[in-house]
């Protein structure tokens, strides 16, 4: 080891799940959007002039915050935006989460929350999910430094309810509590309402899944302007400009379109259900996703096997080999072309 190399700050990274790039592929891995993003998109980028480039672009995000802030019924004092929630989420746990006391996720969830806490150095402590992996309220009534859960979870896709998560807020008003909604458009239900209510719950959605725009890194955050307030001194105490002015305009008209979010959503919810019965009758178990993913474990083949077979037909899928969930696959929800290829190929794999 060299001198240096003893003040240099190391982590385990984050591993993103992988990007190939194959002219024929399914890629069912990420939990991308199938649909591309509404047309309105591809309009305010066309429009967008490369010389409002020269300029730095709006370091409020105003134009975006105020979209958000129109769609839910917010003013913009209420909205946080950022580089993909994943942005968002960082400079929340670099925030709120900064006592002495562990801050509290389960533990089988997006596995990046483990990963800020190390880079942050913020102790966590992970209360076990039930083994039909569902959370427990009761889990997070004990004394910690701030909570953080998915609803739905990922990569399990089962949502909590609305009551379960009032439970968790009222054992818990001496710490924020972030429920990280990324899937939560595919039919579980927002804690946004209950903002109003607890100044001390931040709410955070992602526009990479339900909106189409993984690519273009858009992620908001929802809660009291004190929280917002917080979380803006950080956010540019670290980066000012975090937004620029292409991303600006396409997640304002992204947000616009209400009538192609709710069409593409309920094309993949219904694809989603159509999947879980053909996967039921393969031999697969699972819960009742009610993401835009389904988790899901066979009877009698490892997923590990299924996987790789998969693999080798250029349909990806993920894998995560950690304890508790090294024998489930989670599958993204593509088109329904998409899907029947994935059930025609397992059929024929699982026949065998
Ligand atoms: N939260 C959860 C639970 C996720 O699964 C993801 C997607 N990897 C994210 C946040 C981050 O998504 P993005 O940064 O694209 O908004």
């Amino acid at each position: 080891m060299r001198q240096w190399e003893k003040h240099v700050r190391r982590v385990e990274p984050y591993v993103p799940g992988e990007q190939p790039r194959e002219e024929r592929m399914i890629k069912l891995n990420t939990n991308e959007n199938p649909y591309p993003p509404s047309p309105r998109v591809e309009k305010a980028l066309r429009e967008l002039r490369a010389d409002t480039l020269r300029l730095y672009p709006d370091p409020e995000a105003a134009l975006l915050t105020q979209a958000v802030g129109d769609y839910y019924g917010l003013p913009r004092e209420q909205v946080f935006v950022g580089v993909g929630s994943d942005d968002v989420l960082a400079m929340a746990f670099l925030t709120f989460f900064n006592g002495q006391e562990p801050i509290l996720f389960p533990d089988i969830t997006y596995s990046f929350y483990d990963v800020w806490a190390n880079l942050f150095r913020i102790p966590y402590e992970q209360p076990p999910l039930r083994e039909d992996f569902t959370l427990d309220p009761e889990d997070y009534y004990r004394e910690n430094g701030g909570v953080i859960f998915p609803n739905p979870n990922a990569p399990t896709g089962l949502g909590l309810e609305l009551s379960a998560i009032r439970d968790i807020l009222d054992h818990n008003r001496d710490v924020v509590v972030i429920v990280d909604e990324a899937y939560v458009d595919f039919g579980a239900q927002s804690a946004l309402p209950l903002i109003e209510e607890y100044d001390n719950l931040l709410v955070v959605q992602t526009f990479s899944k339900s909106r189409s725009l993984a690519g273009m890194r858009i992620g908001c955050a929802m809660g009291s302007p004190r929280l917002i307030r917080y979380l803006n001194d950080v956010k540019y105490s670290f980066n000012s400009y975090t937004m620029d002015a292409a991303t600006l305009a396409a997640g304002a008209a992204a947000i616009s379109d209400r009538e192609y979010f709710r069409e593409t959503v309920e094309k993949i919810v219904k694809t989603r259900e159509w999947t879980k019965d053909e996967l039921r009758k393969l031999g697969f178990s699972f819960g009742d996703s009610q993401a835009n993913f389904i988790f899901a474990t066979h009877q009698s083949c490892p997923a590990r096997e299924l996987y790789e077979a998969l693999r080798r037909e250029h349909i990806y899928v993920r894998y995560f080999n950690k304890p508790r969930i090294d024998n489930y696959l989670r599958i993204t929800v593509g088109t329904d072309q998409e899907m029947a290829v994935l059930i025609d190929f397992l059929k024929t794999y699982l026949e065998k």
